[in-house]
């Protein structure tokens, strides 16, 4: 693990796109992980110039849901402006029960269909899909997936062009973690590798993320899963905090960018 990506969310609140690309070359980062409405802010034109002029790769493209009773009208767009950004994966977002009535069990069957069709326009846009299950307490508006267990099977039935993304924040207190990120890796299918950290208490589900070693995550540990399963992609800074997002981006990164290397060997401070 030798790459350190950070994802724009990190920085959103006081560093548009183009500013947060800037941030990003004159740490001598390579890759990024970007949000369409972001892309929307500064416009797309400008977007891809800034990301040809430091010459950046984009990892993860958010993303595309979520899931609506009218389907996926927008979805197709998103694709094929995730091709046109370069995006190594971009990310299926099912949101949570959408409809009244709806049980559990059919809002799972809804999200598998909605992704099997989803699957064929990313394989004809030649982009690849990520799963990230989310944290079992999002389940109610937020997602349908909420272990690498569910993933890992969804994946399995689905077959070639979609993969998984694993995120600290949401798996880290799950026994079978060392399992299943064993089994994605057997099958290739691990697309990236979301740091961050679990506080004590956790004051807000969406907005009270921690930054790595603050928390009570053993990153250690599940970087040796990660290594062990055979990822030797980036470690990706994602961190959605009110407390962070207050303060400097440039001193977030480098608070990232230190903790990183600290932690994960990772980066050019390694
Ligand atoms: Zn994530």
């Amino acid at each position: 693990m030798s790459d350190v990506v950070i994802n724009h969310a990190t920085v959103r609140e006081r560093a548009d796109m183009l500013a947060f690309l800037d941030l990003c070359a004159q740490r001598g980062l390579t890759e990024v992980s970007i949000w369409g409405n972001e892309i929307d802010r500064v416009g797309e034109e400008a977007a891809l110039a800034a990301l040809a002029r430091h010459d950046m790769r984009v990892a993860g493209y958010n993303r595309i849901g979520p899931f609506t009773a009218d389907g996926l009208s927008r979805a197709e767009a998103e694709l094929a402006r995730a091709a046109r950004f370069g995006a190594d994966h971009v990310f299926v977002f099912t949101g949570g029960l959408a409809r009244r009535g709806e049980t559990l069990a059919e809002a799972r069957d809804r999200a598998e269909a909605v992704i099997a069709d989803l699957l064929d326009m990313a394989r004809a846009a030649g982009v690849t899909l990520a799963l990230e299950p989310l944290h079992p307490m999002l389940m109610g508006d937020r997602t349908m997936i909420a272990s690498l267990t569910h993933a890992n099977d969804l994946c399995d039935r689905l077959g070639a062009g979609i993969g998984v993304v694993i995120d600290v924040h949401h798996l880290w207190w799950d026994d079978r973690l060392p399992a299943e990120i064993a089994r994605a890796g057997r099958a290739g299918r691990i697309l990236g590798f979301h740091v961050n950290d679990w506080l004590v208490p956790t004051r807000h589900l969406l907005t009270d993320r921690g930054m790595m070693g603050d928390g009570v995550i053993d990153l250690p540990g599940i970087a040796a899963m990660m290594r062990a399963a055979g990822y030797n992609g980036p470690v990706e800074v994602e961190i959605f905090s009110a407390d962070w997002w207050a303060r400097d981006p440039g001193e977030v990164m480098d608070t990232a960018l230190a903790r990183c290397a600290r932690i994960f060997g990772a980066g050019r401070g390694a």
